[in-house]
């Protein structure tokens, strides 16, 4: 039988396949040091299982709206007011099955066969796939470690054509950490509104940024933008809820309906009970994220700082999210035992084979030279598997 050809050509999701290898081998007793986890590593907070409990004892387990309960959209408009100050109505909002699903029914909604979406690299391994789910091209934007990973004006003119219909932005960024400012994003979004282009904003990391950063919305700076904006979040990172499959789009409400048909004829409605926890994720005051962010930050600093002491390694400090991009540039070239290293798959390899340790290969992010490392893991295993990494970086001759 012949299978589809466009779907064929979909490659599997490189982080979960990883992230699933090292369950793996940790349930079968090896002692795996996993840094490829994009997943935060506490529990989901005490008021938002209980959300989830009452929820049941109330019997809400049925079908519920497809594009998300009404109560949870209205608390994402506040959230979005409180947090981002942007004001959307609940039509301008739907649930989905977590962000990934968010993203995937926007590409579905906005992209015709041939249309363009660029993509800054190194980008989120997800959104080249789903942009060609849609019949869209990606296009990759190349930037620069010096400039922390970040396109300029200048990168986004060279790159836009007639075909061009969005620009995806991720602030604060997997896999980099980097985080765009207020000014840059202005001259991104006066380009996308002279050019008439949608602006694919992730954020779904918004809450994880450090040293006094600030996360700006790019829909927040005006109407024209706003209009062009598809602001998506999700509470899989933020709240500890991976599992409980929940993310939304705010945007303009012809984009918003067509997701919510897409949505209706696909999965339905997101489950009704984790949409009820999360109605009290995103009411209750936010110490338990604050208390989140401040370990994140303790592992950041010492995770870079680590790095950086190793020899042939090195990685700029990342202002948000909980990644950080280790440039192996170095290393390329040398052998470990019978293995060359000849980019980040070698590297990934020898280094999971010798020493238990994963790590993701840049180039499922378009970035040969780098590996990502997640902090999203205990300081005594970031402690334990740098130094693992220390011994690699000496054995290779
Ligand atoms: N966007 C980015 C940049 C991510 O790293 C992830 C990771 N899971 C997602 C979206 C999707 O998250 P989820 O589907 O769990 O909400
Ligand atoms: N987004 C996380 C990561 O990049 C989780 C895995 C995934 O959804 O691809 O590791």
């Amino acid at each position: 039988m012949i299978l589809s050809q466009k779907n064929l050509n979909i490659s599997e999701s490189l982080t979960l396949a990883i992230d699933a290898k090292a369950k793996k081998m940790l349930s079968e007793g090896y002692d795996v040091i996993g840094f490829g986890a994009g997943e935060p590593d506490f529990p989901t907070p005490d008021y938002i299982i209980q959300a989830a409990k009452n929820a049941l004892d109330q019997g809400l387990t049925r079908y519920t709206p497809s594009s998300g309960i009404l109560q949870l959209r209205k608390a994402i408009c506040r959230k979005l007011e409180r947090d981002n100050h942007i004001v959307y109505t609940p039509d301008e909002i739907i649930v989905s099955n977590g962000a990934k699903h968010s993203l995937y029914n926007i590409f579905q909604a906005i992209l015709n066969p041939g249309d363009q979406v660029l993509i800054p690299k190194p980008y989120w391994l997800s959104y080249p796939e789903m942009v060609k789910m849609a019949d869209g091209i990606p296009v990759f934007i190349d930037t620069k470690e010096e400039n922390c990973f970040k396109v300029t004006r200048d990168d986004i003119e060279k790159a836009i054509n007639p075909n061009t219909k969005a620009i995806i932005l991720n602030s604060p960024s997997n896999p980099n950490g980097c985080v765009y400012k207020k000014e840059e994003l202005e001259v991104i979004a006066e380009l996308a509104v002279k050019r008439g282009l949608f602006i694919v904003s992730d954020e779904i990391y918004e809450e994880m940024v450090y040293d006094e950063t600030q996360h700006v919305s790019i829909a927040s700076l005006n109407d024209k933008v706003k209009e062009l904006t598809l602001t998506v979040n999700g509470m899989s990172k933020a709240y500890a809820m991976t599992g409980w499959r929940i993310g939304y789009v705010a945007g303009p409400l012809d984009v918003i309906n067509v997701m919510s048909n897409i949505q209706s004829h696909s999965t339905s409605n997101p489950n009704s009970i984790a949409q009820y926890a999360s109605i009290a994720a995103l009411e209750t005051p936010k110490e338990k994220i604050q208390e989140m962010v401040s370990v994140f930050d303790e592992r950041r600093l010492y995770m870079v700082e680590k790095i950086n002491s190793i020899p042939l390694l090195s990685c700029k400090l990342p202002k948000g999210s909980f990644y950080v991009m280790m440039n192996i540039s170095q290393a390329i070239g040398k052998r470990h035992g019978n293995t060359l290293i000849n980019g980040s798959i070698s590297f990934a390899d020898a280094l999971l084979e010798s020493k238990k340790v994963t790590i993701v290969p840049g180039i499922a992010f378009g970035a040969d030279l780098f590996v990502r490392l997640s902090y999203a893991t205990s300081m005594d295993k970031i402690q334990k598997g740098l130094d693992r990494i220390q011994q690699f970086m000496e054995e290779l001759v």
